[in-house]
């Protein structure tokens, strides 16, 4: 029987659906003979998608040619990976989910994980969190995307806006450094740091500084590193400082007596009797007991 690690109980998936999905190809590239489908899975496992658990199996082909360079080379079945990544188990709609959750709608790991389980997918925090930096990864695959995408943007807007982000989505000391152009909204690099000086930003930019886009300006909070590694790396253009942050900072003055005035408020205002339903159900009222009750005239 096989042995299961102990912190890793097997999960009871019956799947709903099964994909079986052959090699793309037909015939071998190198001799152009009919390639011959192999008789075992080169690949099986169940994932868990947001329309329930999938069974995905993958066959490959063979050249079956001697003579042929490639006789014997197999050929995977590789729009697998179009359903799940390698030793993943969940599906690529669950990792979508989980990024566009995160950066499009703001919402927190755990809110995700909470959603994520309400739709019937077994998922913890954490795994949410590896997830969701497995699609930040992805993203960073697309690099040639990413660059035509912004082909688009510079034209229509005679250049590019860089900004950086530095999140935390775990809590705890680990930043998550995203980089995104402001005019298209697209995210274009993320990195996982403790901290960054502000030379290794700089080296984590030079790629993207090789982009053949006219830069219209940066942008970031007032984090000095951040703002000095943007305007090493764009000197000709002028940095901002993102609204939303600024406002932030703004308000950090005055927060403490904003807490306190809210505090007290809270105090004064739980003095006072709770609010009574709208429409008490006949007969029934909440708010008087029933013998002190007065007559309504009709
Ligand atoms: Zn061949």
């Amino acid at each position: 029987m096989e042995k299961l690690a102990r912190h890793r109980p097997k999960r009871e998936l019956v799947p709903t659906k099964r994909v079986l999905i052959d090699s793309d190809l037909g015939q071998c590239p190198s001799c152009q003979k009919e390639l011959k489908p192999r008789r075992p899975w080169h690949m099986h496992k169940t994932i868990q998608t947001l329309e329930g658990p999938i069974f995905v199996a993958g066959k490959s082909k063979e050249c079956g040619t001697p003579g042929c360079e490639n006789y014997g080379k197999h050929y995977y079945a590789s729009r697998v990976w179009l359903m799940s990544l390698p030793n993943s188990t969940y599906g690529l709609d669950v990792l979508t989910f989980i990024g566009w959750q995160h950066d499009h709608e703001h919402r927190q790991l755990v809110e995700i994980q909470r959603e994520l389980n309400q739709r019937g997918v077994a998922i913890n925090e954490r795994n949410v969190g590896k997830l969701y930096r497995q699609f930040l990864a992805l993203l960073a695959g697309s690099r040639t995307d990413i660059e035509e995408n912004l082909v688009e943007t510079a034209a229509s807007y005679g250049g590019v806006i860089w900004a950086i982000d530095a999140l935390q989505p775990e809590g705890d000391g680990t930043l998550l450094y995203v980089l995104y152009e402001v005019l298209s909204g697209k995210p274009v690099a993320a990195l996982q740091r403790e901290h960054l000086s502000e030379p290794e930003l700089l080296e984590w930019l030079q790629p993207y500084k090789a982009f053949p886009f006219k830069v219209l300006a940066t942008l970031s909070d007032g984090e000095a590193s951040l703002v000095l590694a943007l305007k090493t790396c764009w000197s000709e253009a002028p940095h901002q400082r993102c609204q939303a942050h600024f406002l932030n900072n703004l308000a950090e003055a005055v927060w403490e007596d904003d807490e306190l005035l809210r505090k007290n408020m809270r105090q004064d205002l739980g003095g006072l009797a709770a609010v009574p339903e709208n429409e008490p159900p006949e007969g029934d009222s909440p708010l008087l007991p029933e013998k002190a009750q007065p007559e309504i005239p009709n």
